[in-house]
């Protein structure tokens, strides 16, 4: 079984989380075409190696925090507080 390290908690087993996309995508403003919009909404990167992602420690302290993912491996390199800057990934970056 997988651990994840929630911020908060600690490790806990992968079934107490929910995947919550990727993270520090920026929301548009009001003023964007009906076409950004839609982008903002529905295209992601589908990046190769290192992901950051937002998970939710649903069935434990509830909160919300990112998480550096490498997609090749589905190892979680790293976790981190939400507001924090995405930390500099130790292995897989430059792939
Ligand atoms: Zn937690």
């Amino acid at each position: 079984m997988l651990l994840i390290a929630c911020p908060y908690c600690g490790p806990r087993a992968e079934i107490e989380f929910a995947y919550g996309g990727e993270a520090h995508i920026a929301r548009p403003g009001p003023e964007v075409s009906e076409e950004e919009w839609a982008a903002f909404l529905y295209l992601r990167d589908n990046t190769k190696g290192v992901l950051a992602e937002r998970w939710r420690h649903a069935h434990g302290c509830g909160r919300f925090f990112n998480a550096l993912r490498d997609t090749r491996t589905d190892r979680i390199l790293e976790t981190y507080e939400m507001g924090a800057a995405r930390p500099d990934a130790k292995q897989g970056e430059a792939a």
